[in-house]
This record gives structure tokens, C-alpha cells and sequence, in this order.
């Protein structure tokens, strides 16, 4: 199928539109909301147009059929129309309402998986994509109570996390930055080493949790990143920090070649043997158990491109809409069975002539907005700012 004849007769249009609209007859949640296209010109490169935006969705749709944009991308909700953004004075032209957003690629987690690299993506390191979906939504439901996440896949090999409720929208770009800043508790590092204040947050806590179970099959088994001497080093070094004699042992035992599973195991085996040797002693098993903790979050917390989180003017790609590289469709990915989707085998513009290939997305779409519709509890005075 080419790809005006996707957006002509596939694309869920009224779904989108009930999506960012909140009602079924156009507010301003959909008629000030920014939508950029990228499209070809006739020499062939990119053309990026900004500050589109549309009174209903059947004129969103004729331009969506006149463009035939390489794909577009959703902003906020600005004071102004974003079309009229040059008629009006800076200060009257506000982002104002904006999904949450999240973006999560594997591009990210390039040091931390030996299967795939770059662009590449296989079932195997697609495991790190499900487990980050597993805390995030934890960290979202639980942390705060934001029931209506909508998960898109990016078209390569990542996820999209669009919060749609109606308090994450109306966050503004510092309340985002705060979010973020509590929910990136990875990113803080002393010489080389994982700063995360103990005892843990109990949300820490919950995050690990998750974490720990996939550890085993993920990163030991699956990725295997410490088979050979030489690229053990990783975790040589976060054991020299630790306990020089345990480390001057282990080295010396992984010149034989061996799992990342076994090494693994040896650590502890390893670190009891020097206790009774006296060379270890509560508080070095101590500071070990934090190491190998620290080591499972480094490889398994989520990884986030933060930029597009914090700023509401930040827009990003529309779920439904077709990678133009891959010819990958965008579809939502339902998070209760997120275990089974295979970024490998998503509908893409080839295998689409039989429009029944899209039905089971389209069919997790139209239950997302049904919901998040029905918890809107929007006064008509609303409307208005
Ligand atoms: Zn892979």
C-alpha cells in the first residue's frame, strides 16, 4: 500500500481527533494545538512545517491528503492558534496543555546491549524496552495515580508514553522538570560510580524490584555482556571500588573463559571466601550487595530522552503514523501484553494491503480514548481559558 493511500483510507482519524479533543465536537484542546508535517520537496530532502493547526479534523485530514507528509508530529495546546501564531504578540502565544510525554529508544542503551547496535533492534534487547514499561507505568500509577498512558511504538526501536490524564497535561515545563528529575535516579554519578541516596525511596525500591527479576534472563542469559576477560572489565573495575582482594581474585579467575551467569555467581562465592579470610569485612558486604544492585538499575531502569519530557513546546511523532525508513506503522502497544509484541513483525505500508493486520491496534486505541473520554470531567466553562 503506498502512503497516501494509508492516510486516505487507514488512518484512525476519528479516534486521533477524540484523542486530542477530550469531546466530540472541537475545543480548543484540538483547534489550538500545534501539528508539524515533514515532507519531501521535489529535491528530495526534508521540509519541516511548524505551527499547523486545523478548526476540525476533516480539514487535518485534507491536508494530511494534500501533504502526504513523510510523517507528522502532535504539539500543546497553545492561548493562540498556532496558525495565527505571527498575528498575535509573544506573550498571548502560551503552550498551555500538553500530554506528558516519555521517549524511549534502545539507541540509548547501545553500552548495556551486546545483541544489536544503533539502529538495529531484535527481540532479545526489545526485553530492556519491556521492562522500562513495566517500572514507568508502576512509577506513573502508583507514584501519581496517572491512569491513562497511552504506549506507542516509535517505528524502530523504541516506545512513546503519552500521560494523557487531564493533571499531567496541565503541567507546566518546571512541574515536568521536577517529575523527571524524581523519576532519573540513575543519572547522578561520583567517579564512576552510581549515586542513589540509601536508604532507598520506597519507589526506588519498587523500580528495583522489577528490575531484578528480568536481571537473570535479560542481562546474564540474553545479553551476556562479560564472557570473555577482556570485556569484563565493566564490572572488574566496580569491584576494585569495593574490595581489592576480591577483585585481584576475581581477575585471576575470569582469565578462564566463562558465562556472565557464572561470573555473576562467583562474585558472592568469591567475596565469602575472603571474609573467612579475613579480607572483607561487614561493611565492604555491604558496599558489594549496593555495587551489584546498582549494577542491575544501571542496565534496566529506564533510559529517557529528557528534552522532549520537560518542554511542552516539544512535539513529538503521532502514533499511526508510518516510519519512513522502516515503513513501520506506529501502532499503541497495550502494556498488558507488551511481553508479546515483537518490534520485528508490527504491520508495516508493505504487508498492509489487508487492512485486518491493523484491527487489533486500532481496536487498543479506540478502548484508550473510550476511557480516558469517559474520566474527563469537563464543565462547559472549561472550554475557555
Ligand atoms: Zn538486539
Amino acid at each position: 500500500m503506498d502512503i497516501q493511500k494509508y492516510y486516505e483510507t487507514l488512518f484512525p482519524y476519528r479516534q486521533f481527533f477524540l484523542w486530542l479533543n477530550h469531546a466530540a465536537v472541537p475545543t480548543r484542546d484540538f483547534t489550538h494545538r500545534e501539528f508539524a508535517f515533514t515532507v519531501l520537496n521535489g529535491q528530495g530532502s526534508d521540509i519541516y512545517v511548524r505551527y499547523q493547526s486545523f478548526p476540525t479534523i476533516e480539514t487535518f485530514k485534507r491536508k494530511v491528503a494534500m501533504l502526504t507528509p513523510k510523517r507528522f508530529e502532535i504539539g500543546a495546546v497553545y492561548t493562540a492558534k498556532p496558525s495565527d501564531h505571527k498575528l498575535v504578540s509573544p506573550e498571548k502565544y502560551v503552550a498551555v496543555n500538553k500530554e506528558l510525554v516519555f521517549d524511549l529508544d534502545l539507541s540509548d542503551y547501545d553500552s548495556f546491549r551486546t545483541c544489536c547496535q544503533g539502529k538495529q533492534v531484535c527481540l532479545k534487547c526489545w526485553q530492556f524496552v519491556v521492562v522500562a514499561m513495566d517500572v514507568l507505568g508502576a512509577i506513573f500509577d502508583l507514584d501519581f495515580g496517572y491512569k491513562h498512558i497511552l504506549w506507542a511504538f516509535s517505528g524502530r526501536r523504541g516506545v512513546h508514553a503519552w500521560v494523557c490524564d487531564t493533571r499531567a497535561r496541565s503541567l507546566d515545563d518546571s512541574q515536568r522538570g521536577q517529575l523527571l528529575n524524581y523519576i532519573q535516579v540513575t543519572q547522578k554519578y561520583e567517579k564512576g560510580k552510581l549515586v542513589i541516596n540509601r536508604p532507598w525511596h520506597p519507589s526506588v525500591q519498587r523500580s528495583f524490584d522489577i528490575c531484578k527479576v528480568k536481571f537473570d534472563q535479560i542481562v546474564l542469559q540474553d545479553q551476556n555482556p562479560w564472557n570473555t576477560h577482556a570485556n569484563s572489565s565493566y564490572l572488574l573495575n566496580k569491584l576494585k571500588q569495593v574490595n581489592e582482594a576480591l577483585y585481584a581474585k576475581l581477575n585471576e579467575k575470569w582469565q578462564e573463559p566463562s558465562t556472565s551467569r557464572e561470573k555473576w555467581m562467583d562474585i558472592d562465592q568469591t567475596a565469602r571466601e575472603i571474609a573467612a579470610e579475613g579480607k572483607l569485612d561487614t561493611l565492604g558486604a555491604k558496599v558489594l550487595l549496593e555495587t551489584k544492585q546498582d549494577i542491575v538499575l544501571e542496565f534496566l531502569y529506564p533510559k529517557l530522552d529528557t528534552n522532549v519530557s520537560i518542554s511542552r513546546q516539544h512535539l513529538l511523532k503521532s502514533p499511526f503514523c508510518v516510519h519512513p525508513d522502516t515503513g513501520n506503522v506506529c501502532v499503541p502497544i497495550n502494556p498488558l501484553t507488551s511481553r508479546t509484541f515483537d518490534p520485528t513483525k508490527v504491520p508495516t505500508l508493505a504487508t498492509l494491503a489487508d487492512s485486518s493486520i491493523l484491527e487489533p491496534y486500532l481496536s487498543v486505541f479506540k478502548q484508550f480514548v473510550t476511557e480516558l473520554n469517559r474520566s474527563e470531567k469537563r464543565p462547559s466553562s472549561s472550554l475557555d481559558f
